[in-house]
This record gives C-alpha cells, sequence and structure tokens, in this order.
C-alpha cells in the first residue's frame, strides 16, 4: 500500500484537486490511500467560526457563509453539473455543522473546537473524492473517525494504537483507492477528536504503521526538505536525503515542513518517507529514511517564533534543585505548555515554552505564590543543527541573545 498526503496548499483551488489528480495519474493510484487536509486556509477560518460561535458573534453566519462559499465556487469551477449530487453532500455537512451548534451544550472549548474544526477535512474529501468518481477514478471515500480510535484529550488526541490498528485493518482491502481525512479520530464514544494542528501528516503515518505501508509521500509546496524554512531564509539547499532522528529533531524545533509525531511510527517499521514536490512531479524531492544524518551535510537552521522565554527562582531562597524543578515540571504538564528547551544555575531555572492552549497567564498565577518569575513573550528560538561558525555568525549578528545553548551538533538561541 502506498500512503499519499496532500495539505491545504495543494487543495487550495479547483487547480489544485485537479493537481491532485494528475499526480495520481502520473505515480498510480491503485492499493493507494490519500489522506486529505482541509482546503487552502479552511482550518483557520473554521476556527473563526468557532470563536464566534462561542463568544455569540453576530458575525457567525457570514463566517460560516464565507466558507461555504469558497467551496461552492471550487465546485463550480470543477462540476459541469449545476445540480451535481455533491451540493447535497455539502448542505448536508452544513446542516450537521448548524446542527450541532444548536443542540450542543458543553461550555468546554477544546470539546468544541473538536466537534467543529473537522468539518473543513470532511468537505475537502467529499469534493475530491466525487470529482475522482466523476472524471472515471472509482474510489472509496472513507470516514477517518470510524478507524483512528483516540483518547478525549481534546485538540491533543492520543491514538489507541492497538484499536485503530484493528479498525484500518478490517476497514482496507487490497487494489482499491481510499480517499480520507487528515487531523481527525474520534473516541469510542465516537466524538470527532484532532491530533493538533497540521496533524494531516500524523494521520499518513498512523495508517502506514497499521497497514505496514510501502512507503509514505507528502506532496508539498517545495521542492523537499530544505535546510531552512525558504519563507525566512534566501539559498536554501534540498536535502536529498535526511535519517528519521534528524527528521524528529528539524521537525520537533519548528521546521513545519513534517509535523513532528509522523517520524516515530514510520521509524519503527523502517517506512520510508518521501517529501515531494506536487509541482515538479518527477523532482528528485527528499527521502527520509534509516542512514545518513543529512545528505548533503550543511547547517540546518529551524526558527520558532512566538515563544515565551522565564527565568525562575525561589522566593524562599532556596536552589533551584530536585524538588523545586520537580514542582515546575508538574505545573507545566498541568497546563500543557509545550517545554522547547531548558538550563539551570543554583538560583535559577530558565525556560523557553511555547503556550498552544493559552494557559500561560493560569501557570503564572499558581508559580507566582512560590517562585520570582521574570519572562518576556514573543521571543524566536533559532536552532541550528550541524553548525559550523559561519552559521552561527549570520544569525547571531544584528539580534539581541537572550540565552545560547550548545551540544554536539546543535546550536540553540533565544532572540528577542
Ligand atoms: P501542507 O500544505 O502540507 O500543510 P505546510 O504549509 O504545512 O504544507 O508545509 C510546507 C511549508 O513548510 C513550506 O511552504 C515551507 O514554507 C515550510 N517549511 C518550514 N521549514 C521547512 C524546511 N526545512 N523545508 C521545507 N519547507 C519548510
Ligand atoms: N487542516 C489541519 C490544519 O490546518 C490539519 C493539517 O492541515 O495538517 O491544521
Ligand atoms: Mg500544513
Amino acid at each position: 500500500m502506498h500512503i499519499f498526503k496532500f495539505g491545504g496548499a495543494s487543495v487550495k483551488d479547483a487547480e489544485g484537486v485537479k493537481n491532485v489528480v494528475n499526480v495520481l495519474q502520473h505515480k498510480g493510484y491503485t492499493n493507494t490511500l490519500v489522506v486529505v487536509s482541509a482546503m487552502g486556509k479552511m482550518t483557520n477560518a473554521f476556527e473563526k467560526v468557532i470563536k464566534a460561535y462561542i463568544e455569540k458573534d453576530t458575525e457567525l453566519d457570514t463566517y460560516i457563509a464565507e466558507i461555504k462559499t469558497y467551496h461552492t465556487q471550487i465546485i463550480g469551477d470543477l462540476f459541469a453539473d449545476k445540480n451535481h449530487a455533491i451540493l447535497f453532500e455539502i448542505e448536508h455537512i452544513f446542516g450537521l455543522l448548524k446542527g450541532f451548534m444548536l443542540a450542543n451544550r458543553s461550555t468546554n472549548y477544546n470539546f468544541i473546537y473538536d466537534q467543529l474544526v473537522g468539518f473543513g477535512e470532511l468537505l475537502s474529501t467529499k469534493i475530491l473524492s466525487n470529482y475522482l468518481n466523476e472524471i472515471g477514478i472509482a474510489n472509496q471515500w472513507l470516514d477517518v473517525r470510524q478507524v483512528i480510535v483516540t483518547s478525549d484529550d481534546y485538540r491533543d488526541a492520543k491514538v489507541d494504537w492497538e484499536e485503530t490498528k484493528h479498525r484500518i485493518s478490517n476497514a482496507i482491502v487490497k487494489d482499491q483507492l481510499y480517499i480520507t481525512q487528515g487531523f481527525l479520530g474520534a473516541t469510542k464514544d465516537n466524538f470527532t477528536t484532532t491530533l493538533g494542528r497540521e496533524g494531516s501528516d500524523y494521520t499518513a503515518a498512523i495508517f502506514a504503521y497499521c497497514l505496514n505501508a510501502k512507503d509514505v509521500t507528502i506532496w508539498k509546496d517545495v521542492p523537499g526538505v530544505l535546510n531552512a524554512d525558504p519563507r525566512a531564509f534566501s539559498d536554501t539547499r534540498l536535502l536529498t536525503q535526511i535519517s528519521y532522528k534528524e527528521a524528529i529533531e528539524m521537525a520537533f524545533y519548528g521546521a513545519s515542513v513534517i509535523h513532528p509525531k509522523t517520524l516515530k511510527p514510520l521509524e519503527n517499521l523502517s517506512i520510508p518517507l518521501y517529501v515531494k514536490s506536487f509541482i515538479d512531479l518527477d523532482a528528485e524531492g527528499t527521502q527520509v529514511k534509516k542512514g545518513a544524518d543529512v545528505v548533503p551535510l550543511t547547517p540546518c537552521f529551524v526558527v520558532k517564533n512566538e515563544q515565551i522565554y522565564l527565568q525562575i527562582s525561589a522566593l524562599d531562597f532556596s536552589f533551584m534543585v530536585e524538588h523545586n524543578i520537580s514542582n515546575l515540571f508538574q505545573l507545566l504538564d498541568k497546563y500543557k505548555l509545550k517545554v522547547n528547551l531548558i538550563q539551570n544555575s543554583a538560583l535559577s531555572f530558565r525556560v523557553c515554552l511555547e503556550d498552544k492552549y493559552t494557559n500561560f497567564e493560569s501557570f503564572l498565577e499558581e508559580i507566582k505564590e512560590k517562585y520570582c518569575v521574570e519572562y518576556f513573550k514573543n521571543v524566536t528560538l533559532f536552532t541550528i543543527r550541524h553548525f559550523t561558525n559561519e552559521a552561527l555568525n549570520s544569525i547571531e549578528k544584528d539580534k539581541e541573545i537572550v540565552l545560547k545553548q550548545i551540544s554536539e551538533n546543535t546550536i540553540q538561541l533565544i532572540v528577542k
């Protein structure tokens, strides 16, 4: 089985959908499962809807209508029949969305978020699946929520691997083409969950692992994994091959080209991951597999913005050793703050973290009871793998460095 994943950028309009068909025709599509994200920036658009729904904003209906118009426009560009059945399917999906909003009594933000945000993936996969059928490419639309079973940690759901493997093996038969949604799962009670923003790559890896797939290809708007994000750096180089471990390090520190959770399931079964351009189908791209760290060996730059940097010391003048540190980590875990770097000295514990779930203010309130805290919001964490002095100088110059940490082949800098 081959697993393909197409992200939002690859299906942002009718041309994009037609290009997916092009990729499938070029590469072959029997025995293939295609994971698709929401079209373009639709997940952000749904986040706006969720906020408006929770805040009882009078613009709610306008935001929903904008999403509907976006999709119906794409349908209009793809299907000649102006009464095509896809329009009724889309209407039905919007009916389910409004039905949830009317019936819901929960005030749990994360729960509501997951029940609503995934409509983006339901819409994109319905459109692609119908279009493929329309042009004679038979395929099965698979509701991923029937097969990926997760915990009820809404917005950060954990996969129940045993149950998921069982369901996926039963649902997928050989020699077919499947179209399914990235990013989503469901609890055993059938409530929709999500795997975290940008989680569709991870969905591809979940299927690959459960099916022991031959390979996974994620189709991107870049030529592959580069030694830096081309949006932030000029003169980037294509990495033709990287190891799973290297990819994990780069993704974990912020190389948003691959979701960090994608790599481990693939590494465990030695399933190769190809990162390829959806524009230049025959270009080499990047292979992630066992072997050399990075080919060619070159410094790799990763940037993470919107970090918070804290310096914490104890109010009772005690040292920042085991007891205090373990207490702080319990609180970091409690408030779901993601730690990206730590450094410790006798009197001060320094940490760089990310506040994905907007819990920082509550965390701060609680730690201030016992600790003296100084912090800076909106700092940037630079990571350079396989650094050279020249690479380091290029980052350091003209910047105010708050902290620098060096290990064997990695340098990290926190910059104000
Ligand atoms: P998708 O459409 O699959 O969601 P993303 O936009 O999430 O794709 O990922 C592709 C983007 O990742 C690229 O456009 C690029 O700006 C960014 N990116 C960040 N780091 C890297 C890197 N090291 N190599 C290539 N692209 C990178
Ligand atoms: N649509 C989701 C997001 O934008 C998942 C993904 O694209 O990977 O976060
Ligand atoms: Mg993405």
